[in-house]
């Protein structure tokens, strides 16, 4: 038992050091509790109101990404066949971690320089 738990924890984090897009799920209501590998956009019907996932950098904070054509900051969702999403422009924490990433095709682009 011992052996398959320890083999078990050494597939689960080599499975987390592979970098694996983001899947892009539709929800009406977020999840109390995020999975690290999820963007979810949150609305109803054809109507999205915003995008929320957890910060790729670790930090754990849930970030919202205004989806609302009517409000500012707001960002503009690509749903791809493959279950992926794309948001543009860059997403850009200015409080805490100070994240700055692209979401392309459900993967992290970091953003080394300060462009947007
Ligand atoms: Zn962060």
């Amino acid at each position: 038992m011992k052996l398959l738990r320890k083999w078990w924890d050494a597939l689960r984090s080599w499975l987390r050091r592979r970098p694996a897009p983001l899947k892009a799920v539709r929800v009406e209501e977020l999840p109390e509790e995020l999975d690290g590998k999820t963007l979810y956009t949150v609305g109803e019907a054809e109507h999205l109101w915003f995008a929320a996932m957890v910060c790729p950098c670790g930090c754990g904070e849930t970030l919202y990404m205004n989806l609302l054509p009517d409000e500012r900051p707001r960002w503009e969702l690509t749903e791809h066949s493959d279950g992926t999403a794309s948001l543009t422009p860059s997403v850009w924490r200015v409080k805490g971690c100070r994240s700055h990433f692209w979401l392309r095709h459900g993967m992290i682009e970091w953003c080394l320089l300060d462009t947007a």
